[in-house]
């Protein structure tokens, strides 16, 4: 075969610019196409660079203000979510982060049940700085948008953790963009099944930890938002900086190498998920399942509209937190452990942690699907079920 003929120089062709989300996960944020470059981004590890502050040139003087490998993957999540995005230590230095904005006396609406972490610091700051925190339903656009009057922030989760709620993300930022900072952690949906950004909102958070670096082998965090070049955007930035709240290297690198395989991970885990939650329902030893796939699930009708796809994380009630703890023991396959979103299906009874709020209840187990059989899984539930009954 007669090899390409290309000037070294010259770049190569680009991609087409019209991508399905699918495409871009593989192909946003790679290097520039010229000869012998490398076909992904390597990882960089640097404390600081050269030239930049010598010169009055380039953007990175020193390593607490950017990195090759972050901005690979910030070109990547920030491709999928239509916007810009930073990365920080975790999915809670992004949060935090997004908290800095707000100065004392601050009106702030966040979920009643939402990532427990969250709650705390929102709550930690409220009591430091004299803010107002009113708590909503999601799923209820109407009283999302009545508690939204007057808030200089509303804050949702959606789905949420550890409770499977739906927020109408359309309807509601179709109501309030522009009026108030409209900011919605995304992590349970990926930036595959929404793009808030498209619905008016602000910025979108993701806990990268969970489903897109997807392996349980990395902590790291990101803030999207709409505008490329806003003063939003550099604030986050040098909040980022300052707080020293940078993500690692290694981890930038690992949730890039994730999110190349994110379509096909969140494909597999949601097909597993719809398969369990239907027969969880029919099982006489779960009292509630939720999972917006389940056509009688409260979500599912906002969530058939607005999203692209149901999720792989799945709440179901055992009569009581005895119960609950049983049969998360009795299990093998499945792995007791915090966190979710990675390739390995996941539980644990949510109340076991004290900051949880008292509104979920003391048997609910959160399942966080992954991508094995789905009938090793659900044996495997069905014996831990068996044995606790
Ligand atoms: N948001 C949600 C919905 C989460 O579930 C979590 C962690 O479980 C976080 C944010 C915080 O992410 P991290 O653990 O990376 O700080």
């Amino acid at each position: 075969m007669t090899p390409l003929r290309v000037d070294p120089l010259d770049p190569l062709p680009e991609p087409p610019s019209t991508l399905r989300t699918d495409t871009l996960a593989v192909t946003a944020g790679r290097p520039e196409r010229v000869v012998d470059a490398p076909l992904n981004p390597p990882v960089v590890f640097a404390s600081t660079y050269i030239g930049a502050h010598q010169t009055g040139q380039g953007e990175l003087g020193y390593g607490r203000t950017g990195n090759p490998t972050w901005q690979a993957l910030e070109a990547a999540i920030g491709a999928l979510e239509g916007g810009q995005a930073v990365t920080y230590a975790s999915g809670m230095a992004a949060a935090q982060a997004v908290l800095e904005l707000l100065g004392t006396s601050a009106v702030i609406v966040i979920p009643g049940n939402c990532y427990l972490g969250v709650a705390a610091a929102v709550r930690e700051r409220a009591a430091k700085l004299g803010w107002t925190v009113r708590e909503v339903d999601v799923a209820d656009t109407a009283a999302v948008l009545a508690a939204a009057d007057g808030a200089d922030l509303v804050w949702l989760e959606s789905p949420t953790n550890p409770t499977i709620q739906v927020a109408d993300l359309p309807a509601i930022g179709a109501a309030l963009a522009g009026q108030t900072t409209l900011v919605v952690d995304s992590t349970f949906a990926t930036p595959l099944l929404q793009q808030p950004l498209r619905s008016g909102f602000d910025i979108v958070l993701h806990a990268a930890t969970k489903f897109i670096a997807g392996h349980s082998d990395a902590l790291l965090g990101a803030l999207v938002v709409a505008d490329t070049d806003s003063e939003r955007l550099r604030t986050l930035s040098s909040i980022r900086s300052s707080h020293g709240s940078t993500p690692g290297t290694m981890e930038a690198y690992l949730s890039l190498r994730g999110l190349r395989t994110l379509p096909l991970r969140l494909e597999r885990a949601q097909a597993n998920a719809g398969v369990l939650a239907e027969r969880l329902g029919a099982h006489p030893g779960v009292s509630l399942v939720r999972y917006p796939g389940l056509p009688d699930d409260p979500g599912h009708q906002v969530a058939a509209r607005t999203m692209a796809g149901f999720g792989s994380l799945i709440a179901i009630e055992l009569v009581d937190a005895e119960t609950a703890e049983r049969f998360i023991d009795a299990a093998r396959l499945w792995v007791f452990a915090t966190s979710l979103g990675g390739v390995e299906s996941t539980f644990e009874r949510r109340r076991r942690w004290p900051g949880e709020s008292p509104t979920v209840a003391e048997g609910l187990v959160r399942l966080s699907v992954g991508i094995e059989h789905v009938e090793d899984l659900w044996s495997d539930l069905a014996q831990a079920l068996a044995a606790v009954r």
